[in-house]
């Protein structure tokens, strides 16, 4: 299987039960082995968060492919290579890297002057540990020029900062994780399901409370009804980061009753024309007040966690053939 799919399991005594065939479609009961591996969330051995809740609701057979099962997507990508999920991690760290040394203090706009004379460093550092610690990569032509962007977005996030400040960096990615207990029931029992949550950034300024997520991919900023974030036939990848905000500003209020914020998605491709980056759910704008949002949100929530538990509903292939265009396990699945 490994070789042919380029897939490989960590679990793969889990296989006999997928019994792939092309061109098939499949469910797969909840056995009881599989049981067990559901039960290391309801004990919180094991934590859900924003991107395996949206696997799920996007294909239930995908999440326990990858959840379950834990069969493991080989690299497809060349290791000494700048691409999307390391443009990313490059961004992100870079980020963090420069902001670090202002977590629980005011960054003033005459900070901003050695974070601007950091940036060559921490993105070369960023680079080199994506490319396997290779100078000779971080050189080459494309991943020079892909660095360069990297750093030319960082300034632009930079100028805005410049713009804002003074403010308080309250947290950056690794420095507090804020996790959301969810109340669900399981065979008429009550259990509680913690869902981890990572902020990129959390700022403060004049009783304002921004939660930042930056994206450096294609996200939307806005969608007209929760239905979409939850329904497996309206669901897109690009749709995703406002579920994750919606998700982390449920989890925030619970942590913070009093505080008033705006959860905010900052595109480093738009970032100039969008500085806002605000969320709109049905033109209105997303921040502590939408208490209609967050609870029609946990109501849908909540039906997924229970659906996801039921030892009676078997997972089932999602019938939006558009979500296995880009599925990594598309070969073993054989729903296209
Ligand atoms: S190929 Fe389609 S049906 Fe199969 S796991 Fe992927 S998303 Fe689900």
């Amino acid at each position: 299987m490994e070789h042919e799919t380029n897939l490989i399991s960590e679990n793969l005594q889990y296989s006999e039960q997928i019994n792939p065939k092309r061109s098939s479609e499949f469910e797969i009961e909840k056995s009881n082995q599989i049981l067990k591996s559901l039960e290391k969330y309801l004990n919180n051995e094991k934590l859900l968060s924003a991107s395996s809740l949206n696997t799920y609701i996007t294909c239930p057979v995908k999440f326990y492919f990858k959840h379950i099962a834990q069969i493991k997507t080989l690299p497809k990508d060349n290791e000494f290579e700048i691409d999307a999920l390391k443009f990313g991690n490059i961004f992100h760290s870079s980020m963090e890297k420069l902001y670090e040394p202002f977590i629980g203090k005011i960054i003033k706009k005459d900070d901003f002057k050695d974070i601007k004379k950091n940036i060559d460093i921490v993105v070369k550092n960023a680079v080199l540990k994506e490319l396997s610690n290779s100078e000779k990569a971080a050189e080459e032509g494309i991943n020079k020029i892909t660095s360069n962007v990297i750093k030319k977005y960082i300034e632009n996030f930079i100028a805005l900062d410049i713009q804002y400040a003074p403010f308080k960096i309250v947290s950056l990615e690794h420095s507090i994780v804020y996790n959301g207990i969810f109340e669900i029931k399981v065979k008429n029992e009550s259990k509680k399901i913690k869902i981890l949550s990572i902020f990129d950034r959390v700022d403060f300024k004049n009783n304002r409370i921004r939660i930042i997520d930056y994206k450096t991919g294609n996200d939307d900023l806005s969608i007209r009804s929760i239905d979409e974030l939850f329904d497996s036939n309206k669901i897109k990848n690009s749709k995703k980061a406002i579920f994750q905000m919606i998700l982390y500003s449920i989890i925030y209020k619970r942590n913070n009753p009093s505080f008033s914020f705006e959860p905010l998605l900052l595109k480093t491709k738009t970032i100039k024309q969008d500085p806002n980056g605000n969320i709109k759910i049905a033109n209105k704008k997303l921040d502590s007040n939408s208490v209609d949002v967050f609870d029609n949100f946990e109501i849908n929530l909540k039906e997924t966690l229970e659906e996801l538990f039921n030892s009676q509903i078997p997972f089932s292939q999602t019938s939006n053939t558009n979500s296995c265009q880009y599925c990594d396990y598309s070969n073993i699945c054989g729903k296209i």
